[in-house]
């Protein structure tokens, strides 16, 4: 790996078949190396399962590692989703957290199959259980899948803008983690928090002006700028807030299939060389 200061393919953001990723982590880490990625973070939703076969693939493809997790976090009425990064995935206050984040998921996934019976699409939970590699993790990403399979819509996004998305039939509001849990448990296993791909969420600038204020309250210290779902608009104008904030700026696809994601593993454009990144405070927390 070259010195940290020097690197420019850092890739801190995917998922695996623990969360609703199509890949095992071994094979997501061949991927990454594959593509000439330098430091490389798994970031499964809500769950750590996987770190401990990301982290041995890494290091026998000598490409550094950062344990990684993303919470499910509600804020202001919406979803957010923090990363946290260099965390110790054996820390028992995140593992505890993260197992009650994940606690309402079945409850939740079989309301959301019952809404979807009464506008016609009977069998969600069960189609959807089959493309799951973790029963704690039912996601949205599972039902999409069997959308999909079952002929309903031709691909995950039409499923989201048709089914899934807030006040569509099969959308099931749910009460995530709160913003200063998901901060405190990354902290204190000794990781360091992001927030996940700020442009994807409908705030209004006052919210998104609350949001990143009470996160850098709670000690949250990144913000993804340069991420998959971000268009180039969009990454300058959170580099911008990242200055602006005092926030250090993280880069990640956020790849969750070879056939599904927009971007692939290691594959962004670079950091602004205005930029802190990340990856420059998270030296010690490489493995
Ligand atoms: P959940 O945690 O079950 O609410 O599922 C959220 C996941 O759904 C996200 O992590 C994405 O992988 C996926 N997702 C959300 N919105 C979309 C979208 N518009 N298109 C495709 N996937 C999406
Ligand atoms: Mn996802
Ligand atoms: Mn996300
Ligand atoms: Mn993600």
């Amino acid at each position: 790996m070259p010195a940290l200061h020097a690197l420019t393919n850092a890739d801190l953001h995917c998922h695996s078949t623990f969360s609703d990723g199509t890949l095992s982590p071994p094979s997501l880490a061949e991927r990454a190396a594959l593509n000439g990625v330098e430091v490389w973070a798994l970031t499964d939703h809500d769950e750590v399962a996987g770190i401990g076969q990301a982290r041995t693939a890494a290091q026998a493809l000598g490409m550094g590692f950062l344990a990684g997790v993303e919470i499910s976090v509600s804020f202001a009425g919406q979803v957010v989703h923090i990363v946290g990064l260099g965390v110790d995935e054996t820390d028992p206050r995140l593992i505890e957290g993260l197992r009650q984040t994940r606690g309402g998921r079945e409850r939740r996934a079989r309301d959301m199959a019952a809404s979807l019976a009464a506008v016609g699409i009977p069998g969600a939970f069960e189609g959807a259980l089959k493309h799951v590699g973790n029963p704690e993790l039912i996601s949205r990403t599972h039902f999409a899948r069997f959308l999909v399979e079952s002929g309903h819509c031709s691909d995950v996004g039409e499923v989201f803008r048709r089914f899934l998305k807030e006040g569509k039939p099969g959308f099931v509001p749910h009460r995530w983690a709160a913003l200063g849990d998901a901060i405190r448990w990354i902290r204190e296993s000794g990781g360091l928090a992001v927030i996940a791909h700020p442009a994807r969420y409908d705030f209004t600038p006052t919210e998104e002006f609350a949001l990143f204020s009470e996160f850098k309250a709670h000690g949250g210290l990144g913000v993804e700028v340069v991420t998959g779902s971000h268009s180039e608009a969009e990454m300058l104008r959170y580099a911008d807030m990242a200055l602006e904030f005092g926030l250090l700026a993280s880069r990640g696809s956020d790849f969750h299939s070879p056939t599904e994601s927009r971007t692939e593993l290691g594959s962004l454009p670079a950091l602004s060389g205005r930029l802190n990144p990340v990856w420059m405070a998270l030296a010690d927390r490489v493995q």
